[in-house]
């Protein structure tokens, strides 16, 4: 798939943000959803540098949301207390359960 975080993991050492996002998120009033799982909460928010936000659920679906910016990901950030450095993105992804293992399920 183009378009994913996954392509930017082996370039140039890029300088990545994951939040956990529990709660709906709706950047211009209308709520963001899952085009595969119908998901409308629970997402993973992950910031690339310079500027590419990308949003993951549960079901491993991901896509860069272009109403999300680096700020909305930054002001989430100080809420959670899951953060911290992941040596890859697989391990990122299974550490904080994106790997697919709870698809159609809210953890929180
Ligand atoms: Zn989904």
């Amino acid at each position: 798939m183009t378009n994913s975080a996954d392509d930017h993991r082996n370039s140039h050492h890029p300088v990545v943000l994951a939040v956990p996002h529990p709660e709906p998120l709706n950047p211009r009033g209308i709520t963001i959803t899952c085009a595969a799982c119908n998901a409308a909460r629970d997402w993973l928010l992950i910031h690339v540098e310079p500027g590419m936000v990308f949003v993951r659920c549960r079901c491993t679906h991901e896509w860069r949301e272009h109403d999300l910016e680096t700020a909305d990901v930054t002001a989430v950030r100080g809420a959670t207390a899951n953060e911290r450095v992941w040596a890859s993105f697989d391990e990122m992804y299974r550490g904080l359960g994106f790997d697919g293992l709870f698809r159609l399920t809210y953890l929180a």
